[in-house]
């Protein structure tokens, strides 16, 4: 492309770009980074953004057979010895809230399968400095596990439940769980834990059906109903366009509950755009819209996250990953891994380009990145 035909916005990127992510620029970043984070507990990227969640994908492995997650075909399992152990995720984790990290979501595949998960919390409960443990859960086990989470310390849950409607959870999920988990999801907000988010995936012809049954969930309940942009991750979903609903159209369609209006969100909230019904009682719940797909939030991206079998991706929508399980395994010191922590968050793009990648999908598996 002739350089004299750039609108201003691309050459705001050629000169942000030459006049600071040269290879010496990253040098001193990084350095900079390394001497100055754990001192003022801030990991800053090269846009300026604020790194201090991240989210960890405890297994590949899980219970459901979700349609717009999981293929049909999982694959292979991945061998227990290709997961990280909960000795170097401790470590890990450790060395990034060291650096600035300050949440931490356990995620996966499904978190609860993962043998011995109460016992790991409760380590990582211990770690200095991490205040924040949440958890994302389909919900299933949560009838069993709920009163341990409890006393482990976890109190903010997210829930994955795309419909209300028991046929459509098996056609979903393949699993006739849908009391199960309706079960777990009463048990949770009984026993005190919050917020309890519920994350509902909107897909055409799928579930949009619902989006105002949902919408209603959270005038009756303590609940944050999130909806979710279809994102086209992974091969063998059944991801397509026509599935895809903007959150403008969830918007405008769930505006017969009520109208809306914008709530207050904490620096740790991350992407979501939180509202309440006007004339929502105190105490009831809320709406959240995930839009990575209409609405980039990237400038407001504050995440890393870590893959069940120990790669650091800076980006969900970007298939660039740093290898730390190797780096893990080959006896890197606590520098080494910081390091890596460290060019990951360097290397975290400036906003997702998913529009630019061939079939507009991202590949990498949403059960081994966590979500
Ligand atoms: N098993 C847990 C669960 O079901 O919540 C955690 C893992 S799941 C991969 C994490 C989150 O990713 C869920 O809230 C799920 O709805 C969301 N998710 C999975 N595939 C998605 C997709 N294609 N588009 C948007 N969200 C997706």
């Amino acid at each position: 492309m002739p350089l004299s035909s750039l609108g201003s916005e691309n050459w705001y990127s050629v000169i942000e770009y030459m006049t600071k992510i040269t290879p010496e620029f990253e040098q001193t970043q990084q350095e900079k980074l390394l001497k100055e984070s754990p001192a003022n507990g801030q990991l800053v990227d090269l846009f300026s953004r604020s790194i201090s969640y991240l989210r960890v994908s405890l297994t590949d492995q899980c219970n459901l057979r979700c349609i717009y997650c999981t293929p049909k075909e999982m694959g292979e399992k991945l061998p227990c010895g290709e997961l990280l152990s909960y000795e170097e995720l401790l470590r890990v984790i450790g060395l990034a809230v060291e650096l600035g990290i300050r949440k931490v979501r356990l995620t996966g595949g499904e978190p609860l399968v993962r043998k011995n998960i109460v016992s790991f919390i409760r380590r990582l409960a211990a770690i200095p400095g991490l205040h924040d443990i949440r958890l994302t859960t389909n919900g299933v086990m949560l009838t069993k596990y709920a009163e341990d989470l409890y006393s482990a310390g976890i109190r903010k849950l997210n829930i994955s439940l795309d419909t209300l409607k028991r046929e459509k959870f098996i056609r979903i999920t393949g699993a006739d769980l849908f009391d199960q988990v309706w079960e777990g999801i009463k048990l949770v907000q009984r026993m005190g834990f919050s917020p309890v988010k519920l994350n509902m995936v909107a897909m055409r012809g799928i579930n949009d059906d619902e989006l105002v049954d949902f919408a209603r969930l959270s005038l009756t309940h303590s609940l944050q109903v999130r909806f979710i942009e279809f994102m086209p991750i992974g091969d063998g979903t059944i991801w397509g366009e026509e599935r895809y609903i903007s959150a403008d159209e969830i918007r405008e369609r769930i505006s017969v509950v009520g109208e809306l209006t914008a709530m207050e969100t904490a620096c740790m909230d991350g992407p979501a755009r939180i509202y309440r019904f006007k004339g929502t009682e105190q105490g009831r719940g809320s709406i959240g819209f995930i839009s990575p797909i209409s609405h980039k939030f990237c400038d407001r991206c504050n995440r890393l996250r870590l893959t069940s079998e120990g790669r650091l991706r800076s980006c969900l929508l970007s298939d660039k990953e740093t290898d730390l399980k190797r780096i893990l395994r080959v006896g890197g010191s606590d520098d080494d891994i910081k390091n890596a922590l460290v060019q990951t968050i360097l290397d975290k793009p400036k906003s997702h380009t998913l529009f630019e990648q061939e079939g507009f999908n991202c590949h990498g598996r949403m059960s081994r990145i966590g979500g």
